[in-house]
């Protein structure tokens, strides 16, 4: 009997607990070739499916889960296949004189035996991402995706199951109460991606077995625009990001913070190209989603009805069909602090517009909330683009654009104290999941003989 007898994932993690040193010790080649089978999944065998299941999920258009889900995992897969061989490498180090006759190594060995919780909103992207960095740091993982896009979830533990045992890679589905049972295991690393709130939860679980983890958390990414930049150009870029799967990422422009004096030229450009992109019919187009819970939809009604409330002026949007679970994409502005928009991330397709008279001020109030996973720059000012970001901490930062450094596999993904903790993607991924190992090697005679008792005169003073 252990503590965790009565756990009803036990017998699971202690199948994965017994054979992490095999998949740990696999070659190089033989993780290839696991990230193979993955990719020929993804890629090929359930393609139709994954993009079935999404629509049923969350209504998104083909193109998009191409784009955000197919495409991001399988570029995501051909990076660390390319590069995997150099990671696994063990990794020479300089040794000091004063260690001379030794030499050092650091090698990254696979963390054990780890846990994968995901959110709904890339259910594919945000499950297997994670899960491709675990596998090719050799470690085992179950995963629990989330309940709230259950034909996402389904068919990831189909297509999981096609390819591992369950000794190796595992998904149980469910809600907070499998999660909370998963939590109570000791899994040596523990990869969460969702909301502050729950990261705070996930956190707090971890510590009882400090175990390592990685929060990709989210939070109020801010969008400055300012006087210089090119303001059509901006608004293209900024309605695209925001209203890219109804607004529900974790990166989307959360608000845009403009120079008061250009605010009117970016809503009368934001208007035009939300009607390019969608006909000025954003229900009947095949290229706008839906939200994805009555929940989901109803909290994001409710923002609209309190902004409503404190006269806030709707620039554009503000329709909502709760059937279809429809929110038409809303812009806002004149809000007063105190509206639930400029409080809590949107996480949906409603962009606030806060107005600033100079950059001091803009800078004064983003500092005055926590530290965001995204922060977006529209300059044409280099001093402008340094002064923010130097005034500014963010998880990463896009200049003249907005999502994409997401996309760039050799940048760290990640958040910052809110908006998370440790990073992802590419070898941040893989490191995420390994456990950096020290490694000293004694060789013939060397300096270290002069530890040894007794401490004669001579040694003494070569120790000064
Ligand atoms: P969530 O935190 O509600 O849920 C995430 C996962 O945690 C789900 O699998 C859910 O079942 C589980 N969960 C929920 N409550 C739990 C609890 N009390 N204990 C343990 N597990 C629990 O988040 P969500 O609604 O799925 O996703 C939206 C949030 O995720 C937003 O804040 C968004 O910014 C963030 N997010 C971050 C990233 C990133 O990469 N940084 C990516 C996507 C989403």
């Amino acid at each position: 009997m252990t503590e965790f007898s009565n756990n009803p994932y036990y017998d699971l993690f202690s199948k994965q607990s017994l054979n992490q040193f095999a998949i740990g010790n696999r070659s190089y080649k033989e993780r290839l070739n696991t990230l193979n089978k993955l990719q020929k999944a993804i890629e090929v065998t359930y393609r139709t499916q994954i993009q079935e299941a999404l629509q049923k999920d969350l209504g998104k258009p083909v193109v998009e889960t191409e784009l955000t889900e197919i495409y991001a995992i399988i570029g995501d897969l051909k990076y660390t296949k390319k590069h995997l061989h150099q990671w696994m490498r063990k990794q020479n180090v300089e040794t000091p004189l004063s260690l001379l006759g030794s030499s050092s190594y650091i090698t990254y060995e696979p963390k054990g035996v780890c846990l994968i919780i995901s959110p709904w909103n890339f259910p594919f992207n945000l499950t297997f991402g994670p899960l491709i960095s675990a596998i090719a740091a050799g470690n085992t993982a179950i995963i629990k995706p989330s309940e709230m896009t259950p034909n996402s979830a389904d068919l990831m533990a189909k297509i999981v199951s096609d390819i591992f045992a369950e000794d190796e890679v595992a998904v149980l589905q469910g809600d907070v109460e499998v999660s909370t049972q998963l939590l109570k295991l000791p899994f040596n690393h523990i990869f969460f991606t969702g909301s502050p709130k729950v990261g705070k939860i996930v956190m707090e679980a971890a510590s009882k077995h400090l175990a390592s983890v990685t929060l990709e958390l989210g939070g109020k990414s801010p969008t400055i625009v300012d006087k210089t930049a090119n303001i059509d150009k901006a608004a293209k870029k900024i309605m695209w990001a925001k209203f890219l799967n109804c607004g529900q990422i974790c990166v989307s422009p959360d608000y845009v913070l403009i120079d008061d004096s250009v605010k009117a030229e970016f809503i009368t450009s934001c208007k035009k190209w939300l009607q390019t992109f969608y006909n000025d019919q954003a229900k009947s187009s095949d290229s706008y989603g839906k939200i994805v819970t009555d929940k989901h939809f109803e909290r994001l009604s409710a923002y609209l009805d309190n902004a409503k409330s404190l006269q806030a002026t709707i620039e554009v949007g503000g329709q909502t069909d709760s059937a279809s679970k429809y929110i038409e994409p809303t812009i806002i502005s004149d809000l007063k602090p105190e509206a639930i928009v400029l409080e809590e991330e949107i996480f949906g397709p409603i962009l606030p517009i806060v107005t600033y008279k100079s950059l001091d001020m803009a800078i004064t109030y983003i500092n005055s909330k926590p530290r965001p996973l995204a922060l977006y720059i529209y300059s044409k000012s280099k001093s402008n683009t340094n002064k923010i970001l130097n005034s500014t901490r963010a998880g990463g930062t896009c200049i003249n654009n907005s999502v994409l450094h997401y996309a760039n596999h050799n940048l760290p993904f990640g958040g910052v104290n809110n908006s998370g903790i440790g990073k992802s993607h590419g070898f941040y991924g893989f490191k995420a999941f390994s456990n950096e190992r020290a490694v000293m090697k004694q060789h013939t005679f060397g300096v270290t003989e002069l530890l040894f008792p007794p401490y004669t005169n001579m040694k003494e003073k070569l120790a000064r």
